[in-house]
């Protein structure tokens, strides 16, 4: 048993992911997910060592899930009075123009997220839920809001500001916030200290299920591919990214479509599995590796060919910006997996001087790795986010 740790918190609107962090060491001690809150049946997997738990249980809202969390570490371990949780830390989406970094959760900081929730109308009400359960249920440790924006709140104007009149952005506090910050934040300080320099131009491609570019000159952000929400920037999982907005105006028109159906359609409906029926990247190359079906096989290709073009897109305007480039690190479960995705990047950016080590950008290695060959004009790296290990470290400055 550890001798401290951190539980940080990810509550979204159905599920809650938790894990208790080792802020030294950095490893996980323990984690899991509740999820299907709210559905008549809910569901919480809890990992301790190799042990696994699966339970099928009833979780109507976010109070029971909490205290589910807690329980579970009561019977299946490890437990937390022993584990001497030094601070809680709590993933929130948005920090809008309050929060440039990590924040001890008093009243009026919980009620500084309440009022961004139009800005992030789906996440932060999911994440007072669960800081307000967790709180209560834990009244005597610190509670600190980790915020996805907060790094990109160092964005100089050129980036964070749309050419959208002057009085209607400030009034409706329309700019760019980005998302994903803590992991390019983490990320980028990792390559800093891993190729020994803390003057590098850097891209951070960080590349889930969601996927954001950010571009990082000296230690601090200078564009970021996600914008007033996750929506904008690279193609993703079910996302669109970068659309012209006039799609919007015409698929009301010509499709009748409500602001609404527009919204789950560009949010929750397109990107990979808008082109290809699949979310999942794997899927994705199983349908354009699979002979028996040349047609599907051809439109997968596509969308692919899509995703590599946008990521080249963005490499190449933030080289601009950057004036020059350094370093491209890949992240997150496709950036740090798929090697075909990391590959054909690379080969279209072959003109510039990038070279990949075809052998050692090869397969999924869980340690951080260099792929590109040693006289490529640009270093590339696989680096493994760690969200909760950033958070972790983040809470306990309020400890
Ligand atoms: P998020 O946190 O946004 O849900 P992750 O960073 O966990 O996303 O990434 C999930 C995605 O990673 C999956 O949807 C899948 O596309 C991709 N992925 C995971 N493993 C592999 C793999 N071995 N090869 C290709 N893609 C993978």
């Amino acid at each position: 048993m550890t001798s401290s740790s951190v539980l940080v918190i990810n509550s979204g609107s159905s599920s809650i992911k938790y894990q208790l962090v080792d802020p030294e060491t950095g490893d996980a001690i323990a984690k899991g997910i509740v999820e299907r809150i709210g559905d008549t049946m809910g569901f919480i997997k809890h990992e301790y060592g190799d042990a696994v738990t699966e339970e099928e249980i009833p979780v109507p809202d976010h109070t029971v899930g909490m205290r589910e969390v807690l329980r579970i570490f009561d019977t299946e371990g490890p437990s937390l009075a022993e584990a001497h949780i030094l601070a809680v830390g709590h993933r929130v989406v948005q920090g809008g123009r309050y929060f440039d970094g990590p924040a001890l959760i008093t009243d009026e900081v919980r009620n500084l997220i309440e009022d961004l929730c139009p800005l992030a109308p789906l996440h932060n009400p999911a994440h007072l839920k669960g800081i307000d359960v967790a709180r209560e249920l834990m009244p005597d440790v610190p509670h600190v809001a980790v915020f996805d924006t907060a790094f990109f709140q160092q964005l100089p104007d050129k980036a964070a500001l749309y050419a959208l009149e002057t009085e209607t952005a400030e009034k409706y506090s329309v700019r760019r916030y980005g998302a994903h910050g803590t992991s390019h934040q983490f990320v980028s300080q990792e390559i800093s200290k891993m190729l020994g320099r803390d003057d590098l131009k850097q891209i951070v491609l960080h590349l889930g299920n969601g996927a954001s570019a950010s571009a990082v000159k000296n230690g601090k952000p200078i564009d970021t591919s996600m914008g007033l929400t996750p929506l904008e920037g690279l193609m993703m999982g079910t996302r669109t990214g970068d659309i012209d907005p006039a799609v919007v105006f015409h698929l009301q028109r010509v499709a009748g479509m409500s602001v609404d159906e527009v919204d789950t359609l560009f949010n929750k409906k397109s990107g990979m599995k808008g082109m290809t029926g699949e979310s999942d990247m794997r899927s994705v190359w199983g349908v354009i590796n699979n002979t028996s079906d040349p047609e599907a096989s051809k439109r997968a290709r596509t969308a692919m060919d899509v995703y590599i073009n946008r990521l080249l897109k963005y490499v190449g305007s933030y080289a601009a910006e950057l004036g020059g480039l350094d370093v491209i690190t890949f992240t997150a479960g496709i950036g740090e997996n798929d090697d075909d995705v990391r590959r054909e990047l690379a080969e279209a950016l072959a003109p510039f001087g990038v070279k990949i080590d075809v052998e050692a950008n090869k397969g999924r290695v869980k340690e951080p790795r260099i792929v590109s060959a040693p006289d490529s004009a640009v270093t590339l790296v696989v680096y493994p986010t760690n969200e909760e290990l950033a958070i972790a470290r983040q809470a306990l400055t309020f400890a």
